[in-house]
């Protein structure tokens, strides 16, 4: 547990590092701990260093997580894939889901999020590298989707998440994201009212800040290696 207070303070130290090497404000980026695999005392480490927005992949895991440490009133981001199925418990549960590209989740998202709670903040997951194998809006198809998906009442669009390609290289990380900060140009110059970018991990930060990431989803270098 000790490393993850010294991962999580270097960490911090490191964006702040970055922020200003790319001359960017200081509070431009927040940071979303990927706890998917962790165990709550892992993630209760987190939050004693200050912590506070998380993000799982599986509802099944994260629901006893999210149980366990209600008395923190953290900030819990779905980033996973939607199953049809898990929605109402998906919409019950989060205060934010990342990992929307169907307007039926959509829809449903907003059907299904309780008359209580304020509305779901939701993304837009944009497949930037066109990759065949993996899920996510087409960059060509961000505007009609963001247009719709900005009409339903329960939800309320923040912007967009993207999942790049793994390239090893520096300059091909900052190429995706540079394509998708150019998207995120594009809604905003037609009227949306968005506020976050979604993109970097672990291994592709400098290259997310760089290029003007809002919102950093790290897991690895806090947590450790994830068990396979
Ligand atoms: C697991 C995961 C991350 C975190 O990745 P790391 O390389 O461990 O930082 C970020 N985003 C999504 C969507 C993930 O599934």
């Amino acid at each position: 547990m000790q490393k993850i207070r010294d991962n999580l303070s270097q960490l911090r130290q490191k964006i702040q590092q970055l922020l200003q090497k790319y001359q960017r404000d200081p509070a431009a980026v927040v940071l979303l701990a990927v706890s998917k695999t962790q165990s709550v005392a892992a993630i209760e480490t987190a939050v004693l260093q200050g912590q506070y927005r998380f993000g799982e992949n599986y509802l099944q895991e994260a629901l006893p997580k999210i149980q366990a440490l209600k008395a923190y009133q953290l900030q819990w981001h779905f980033i996973g894939r939607i199953q049809s199925n898990k929605i109402k418990d998906i919409a019950e549960n989060f205060a934010w889901v990342q990992s929307v590209y169907q307007l039926k989740h959509a829809q449903r998202l907003s059907q299904q999020r309780p008359a209580g709670l304020l509305p779901l903040n939701v993304t837009v997951q944009i497949n930037i590298d066109r990759e065949p194998q993996k899920a996510g809006i087409m960059p060509e198809d961000a505007l009609n989707f963001a247009q719709e998906v900005v009409k339903l009442p329960n939800l309320r669009l923040r912007g967009l998440m993207g999942l790049p390609a793994a390239h090893p290289d520096f300059m091909a990380q900052q190429q995706s994201f540079k394509a998708l900060q150019a998207v995120y140009q594009r809604l905003k110059e037609q009227g949306l009212p968005l506020d976050t970018l979604s993109m970097g991990m672990s291994d592709d930060m400098e290259a997310a800040i760089a290029q003007g990431t809002t919102l950093l989803r790290i897991g690895t270098a806090i947590f450790g290696q994830r068990d396979p």
